[in-house]
């Protein structure tokens, strides 16, 4: 169960009483935000002599669906949801990446939404990075964990899916991209993820920045990919090392940790091989218990970063405070 440390402002229509607009106000569904953004949208820390920043991108308050765990049931999900401290009334994912300076380089860890996934209010990354004061344009590598949209839309404009990082370095598991960048495999996936190998397909075999990387190579400096296949079949968690100090980012190993930390058993639609994304977050898990490493996952509750350890056979989060 996270223990959280951020305070859940739960806004409702009331809202828009208060704030003394009319009754012609009209709130799309999916766009009428519940959870108040972080009042800070980034928090830094040190790993070693590393610099870390998490940069808040948005939330996805997706709406309870009985598809969504095939072994458990709403009623199942909201339990664990209010247990965790977390509204009930939807799935609270939120967005966090993470800028890592260490060696004289700027590393992006994964590129956010852009604003442009479904169902997310995102996009707000890039301006939470220059409030931090870190310049979007001098990022040197972005380290991409997978290719789901919520964490490489960020890389491509909307409408012109023009380059967003055309001078950084691109560094993704050869894994992941021979899965979508083959034309093949649009026939072989569901409806719901054809449009994004698709879009996949117009723009990483076109740019020339993108650079394919083998198990787990050191990607940048003090950063190593760490195979973490099942929520897609090159989902890669990434280390960082600086000195003794280690910090895991385990991106969506343990996607929603309401869900998957406490029931790392639950099969979530998310995950493409739910028996090895269960392995492998069991593996992570254990060792970052073990180790005691600190970790951070894209979709931890804001600012993202905390310990896993173990009590019995359950796995318990908590998250540090901002
Ligand atoms: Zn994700």
């Amino acid at each position: 169960m996270p223990t959280l440390s951020r305070r859940d402002t739960v806004i409702g229509a009331g809202l828009a009483a208060a704030f003394g607009l009319t009754g012609r106000l009209i709130i799309e569904p999916a766009f009428a935000q519940k959870t108040a953004d972080p009042a800070k949208g980034f928090a830094s820390y040190k790993v070693g002599s590393a610099e870390v920043t998490a940069v808040y991108d948005g939330i996805f308050e997706k709406p309870h669906d009985p598809a969504f765990i095939a072994n458990a049931s709403v009623e199942d999900v909201k339990a664990a949801m209010t247990k965790a401290g977390l509204p009930a009334d939807f799935v609270s994912i939120t967005g966090t990446v993470v800028v890592v300076r260490n060696g004289g380089k700027t590393i992006l860890c994964d590129a956010g939404t852009g604003g442009q996934a479904m169902g997310w209010v995102g996009g707000k990354m890039t301006a939470n990075m220059t409030a931090a004061g870190i310049d979007p344009t001098k990022i040197d590598t972005v380290l991409i964990s997978h290719f789901h949209p919520d964490h490489i839309f960020g890389l491509m404009a909307k409408d012109t899916n023009a380059p967003v990082y055309p001078n950084a370095e691109i560094v993704v598991s050869d894994v992941e991209y021979k899965f979508w960048t083959d034309p093949a495999v649009i026939d072989k996936l569901p409806e719901a993820r054809k449009g994004l190998a698709r879009r996949i397909q117009a723009t990483f075999p076109t740019w020339k920045n993108v650079r394919q990387v083998t198990g787990e190579a050191e990607v940048a400096p003090g950063i190593r990919f760490v195979m973490a296949p099942g929520h897609t079949p090159g989902h890669r968690a990434f280390h960082l090392s600086s000195g003794t100090a280690q910090l895991m980012l385990s991106n969506d190993a343990m996607y929603v940790p309401a869900l998957n930390v406490a029931h790392p058993e639950w099969r979530g639609q998310y995950d493409q091989d739910g028996a090895t994304a269960e392995a492998t977050r069991r593996a992570l898990m254990d060792r970052l218990a073990a180790d005691k490493t600190m970790v951070a996952g894209f979709h931890f509750p804001f600012p993202g970063v905390g310990q896993i350890t173990k009590s019995g056979a359950d796995y318990v989060l908590s998250i540090n405070k901002a």
